[in-house]
């Protein structure tokens, strides 16, 4: 954006972002005008974060430095998404499976291979089940308590 090109007031705006998986916010004051909009706020605080504060933001949510990090996740629809997206694990894909009470194929989790490749032994997370980093790369499923 050329803002010697506009003849518009600039004025700062506080923009915060929260990080989707454990809520902290970053706020910060950025240059806009009134024709910004909302999106393209939202957008501007986004790239700050990404550039300058090593934040993964992606279109499936905001990750701050720490949790972009993190060595421990719930598999859920929501963090499912945020791994691939912010390529927390190195090689994984959407697993799929069937919804029992809809009886469609949709994802219900995670395929998880070795850190060093997509071959060898592969673990499927399914939502509710927790992966955790090891020393060696690898993440390791505990799985959530099984119902009946
Ligand atoms: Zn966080």
């Amino acid at each position: 954006m050329d803002i010697t090109d506009t003849t518009e007031e600039q004025y700062p705006a506080a923009i915060g972002v929260y990080c989707d998986r454990c809520g902290t916010e970053e706020r910060n004051d950025f240059i806009v005008t009134d024709s910004t909009t909302r999106e393209q706020r939202f957008e501007i605080a986004r790239a700050h974060l990404r550039e300058t504060a090593g934040w993964s933001c992606t279109e499936a949510g905001d990750l701050c430095p720490n949790c972009r990090t993190a060595d421990t996740w719930t598999i859920t629809p929501d963090s499912t998404r945020l791994i691939w997206d912010a390529d927390i694990v190195a090689h994984c894909k959407p697993h799929y499976g069937t919804n029992p009470d809809t009886g469609l194929i949709e994802v219900d989790g995670l395929t998880i291979w070795p850190a060093s490749s997509t071959t060898g032994e592969r673990v499927v997370a399914r939502f509710g089940d927790t992966i955790t980093l090891q020393a060696d790369g690898r993440y390791t499923v505990h799985h959530a308590t099984v119902e009946g």
